[in-house]
């Protein structure tokens, strides 16, 4: 359980400690901003309540992190890009204010792949984070820094967004807990938007009522976003004591690195004592999961990434003739080579000459995925799978080669296609100490019930 600030541990303490933890462990390189004023004043307020004997939240006083990608009035909001530097947003995430409401302070925002693309936080214009238990290895990403700062309990929580892994992969090689809500769950307005139709809100804790507990806080529909739903989350019950839980063969492969797989065997062989029944799935669609993601996403991210132009947001290049001057040097200069990368793929699948081609055919696999998935569900209720295809990396290894970093989310982009729940579980260590995780994936609106499960394999 988090500790709240009362009496005896006033919430000026908590914060006090959480920033000397910053401070301590700087050259991680895990924050971009550092709220301290904020912060301490917050704490002071919330302290000042107590003493009166006045209600306070179920997180009051309780430090954390926030992705650079949640749009909040303290500092810049920048997703970690250099096109949004200098940005102050003026509005406040939905997520943000429920969190703040309940008295969450946040401490700091927290390092990323810019505009949230890629898988090690290299990508990011302030320089990558460092693995908690290797620091000559990547953090994961894209929420590095998220991960990190819990793993390294400078905070008990922080927020993260996974538009194709990247809460549950940073959380796998950095041995915390890391949920990707069903599609929908958490309100995305004021986050920063990636992928529109894959992008989900979630958190890093280290156990699963923690989890809970801020799920509890910040599910639930909001006018201020159209694709949120009902709010399912409180009401779901628990699943039976007894489960079946799959397995998908395709992914028992040379692809995955052998300690991943003793790993998941030997959670299996756990499971099975406790009285709960392995079932063995075929998955063929998977396979087509990566190529349809990398050209869906890319996609959604040239038609999102589309208004940044040096005029409304952050970063203006200076020197500029005229206005299409202004707009392309901003361009060139704002984003990092992935952006980029991916803004030229986005408009290419989507031309009219290679609509059909490219795009229509990933908008199809996607179909056969989902569908693939409820197929899945109707003979297991959850499955348990690797989240990467490998530990955390050695940092410089991949980040020259767009393609091995991409094939790094060949196991966590399906989800994300299909909008279904994964919890990314620690799953013990490597021979060298290097953190191992799992994901257990469940239907849509089975969060509450995953998270509970969960517990069967701590
Ligand atoms: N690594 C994936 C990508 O680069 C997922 C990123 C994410 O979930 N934001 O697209």
């Amino acid at each position: 359980m988090m500790k709240t600030a009362n009496k005896t541990v006033t919430a000026t303490r908590l914060v006090k400690d959480a920033l000397a933890k910053v401070k301590h462990f700087e050259d991680y390189n895990i924050f971009t901003f550092i709220n301290e004023e904020g912060a301490l004043k917050k704490a002071a307020e919330i302290d000042a309540k107590i003493a009166r004997g006045e209600k306070v939240g179920r997180l009051a006083g309780v430090p954390y992190a926030l992705k650079d990608n949640f749009l909040s009035p303290e500092g810049e909001t920048t997703a970690s890009a250099h096109i949004l530097e200098g940005f102050s947003s003026p509005v406040t995430a939905t997520a943000v204010a429920k969190l703040e409401a309940e008295g969450a302070i946040m401490i700091g925002r927290t390092n990323m792949d810019a505009f949230a693309h890629g898988s090690s936080t290299e990508n990011s214009y302030f320089g990558p984070t460092r693995n908690a238990f290797d620091k000559e290895r990547v953090a994961g990403g894209s929420s590095g820094g998220s991960a990190v700062a819990v793993a390294l309990d400078i905070v008990e929580f922080a927020t993260g967004t996974d538009t194709g892994g990247s809460i549950r992969q940073p959380a796998s090689f950095n041995g915390v807990y890391g949920l990707k809500p069903t599609y929908g769950t958490i309100s995305r307005y004021g986050v920063v938007a990636m992928a529109s139709s894959t992008d989900c809100i979630g958190f890093f804790t280290k156990t699963p009522d923690d989890m809970n507990l801020l799920m509890e806080i910040t599910a639930g529909q909001d006018p201020k976003d159209m694709t949120t739903l009902p709010d399912y989350y409180k009401e779901s019950t628990p699943k039976e004591s007894s489960l079946r839980i799959g397995i998908i063969k395709d992914f028992d492969n040379e692809s995955v690195d052998i300690e991943i797989r003793k790993a998941l065997k030997k959670k299996c062989e756990e499971l099975k004592a406790k009285g709960h029944e392995i079932v063995e799935l075929e998955m063929p669609a998977l396979k087509y999961a990566l190529a349809a993601y990398y050209i869906i996403v890319p996609a959604e991210i040239a038609s999102n990434l589309s208004r940044y132009d040096g005029i409304r947001y952050g970063f203006r290049a200076g020197d500029s003739q005229d206005l299409n001057a202004l707009y392309k040097n901003t361009r060139s200069e704002g984003f990092m080579p992935e952006n980029k990368r991916r803004i030229m793929i986005g408009n290419f699948v989507l031309s009219s000459g290679f609509y059909d081609a490219y795009f229509l055919k990933a908008a199809k696999a996607r179909t056969l995925i989902v569908k693939e998935y409820a197929d899945a569900f109707s003979k297991c209720d959850f499955i348990l799978t690797p989240v990467s295809p490998n530990p955390a990396f050695k940092l410089g290894e991949k980040v020259g080669d767009p393609v091995a970093m991409y094939l790094e989310d060949m196991m966590s982009v399906s989800l994300n296609l299909a909008g279904v729940p994964g919890l990314a579980i620690p799953a013990g260590k490597t021979k060298d100490g290097l953190a191992l995780g799992l994901q257990l994936v469940g239907p849509r609106r089975s969060d509450k019930a995953l998270i509970e499960f969960s517990k069967e394999l701590i």
